[in-house]
């Protein structure tokens, strides 16, 4: 079974889709983190990010070492733990730049369709990100487009960050900026067909996972149903 759980940042998607594999003993790819060590590799290689080539050829070359646990997340990058270097300001920043250069976006979810489909015997995976219904596994037995209003949004990511560690302005950089850049290259601000969207803003994280879980276990007792 794989369930898509894609949104806008500080939509509380990574809670949700860790929450919801944790509890439906499922794995967990969070493919955010992979278009983040991608960027951390980029930087690291001092490439200028706007060289589209040169960072498509960094992309296809870097060794990505993506943990499917939801209980421990774990990053390297050519065999370098980036677990906690990856969700750096810095970051976050740069992200979108790699994240729309459409030759990295082919060669990561290439990749992510690997990682999902050795997840399979396994009982199946829950996958995070911006495009996971509408492009990297359409064939999902359940999409959920996961939301939550601006201020919403942005009061989370303040509260998961150390006091001072972003000013306001940088705050709406990552969320705002970050979001409006994402979309330029993915639709996950509208449902796609079959869909179902959970507006979080007035929903505990628990109500989130209970919503998912109950809509994963109807999917899993009537997989097609739904569609006909
Ligand atoms: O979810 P997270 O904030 O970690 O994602 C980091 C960035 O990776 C996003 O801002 C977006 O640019 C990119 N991304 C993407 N497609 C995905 C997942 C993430 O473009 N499926």
């Amino acid at each position: 079974m794989i369930i898509a759980v894609d949104g806008p940042s500080g939509s509380g998607k990574s809670s949700t889709a860790r929450g919801v594999a944790t509890r439906l003993g499922l794995k967990y790819l969070d493919t955010g983190a992979m278009y983040r060590a991608v960027t951390w590799s980029a930087l690291e290689a001092g490439l200028d990010l706007a060289d589209t080539a040169a960072v498509a050829d960094r992309a296809r070359a870097v060794e990505l070492g993506i943990s499917t646990d939801p209980q421990r997340a774990h990053f390297t990058a050519d065999g370098t733990d980036v677990t906690e270097a990856i969700r750096d300001p810095r970051i976050s920043e740069h992200v979108s730049k790699i994240a729309t250069n459409l030759d990295v976006r082919k060669e990561l979810i290439r990749r992510q369709r690997e990682i999902i489909d050795d997840a399979q015997p396994g009982g199946g995976i829950v996958v995070e990100g911006r495009d996971i219904a509408t492009v990297v596994a359409t064939d999902a037995e359940l999409k959920v487009l996961l939301t939550a209003d601006q201020d919403a949004r942005m009061a989370r990511r303040k509260a998961e960050l150390a006091e001072g560690a972003l000013t306001a302005e940088q705050l709406r950089d990552q969320i705002v900026r970050r979001d409006a850049d994402d979309a330029t290259v993915s639709q996950f601000e509208v449902a796609s067909d079959g869909a179902v969207t959970i507006d979080s803003t007035h929903l505990s994280l628990e109500e989130v996972i209970d919503v998912i879980s109950r809509l994963a276990k109807e999917a899993e007792a009537a997989p097609r149903d739904r569609e006909s």
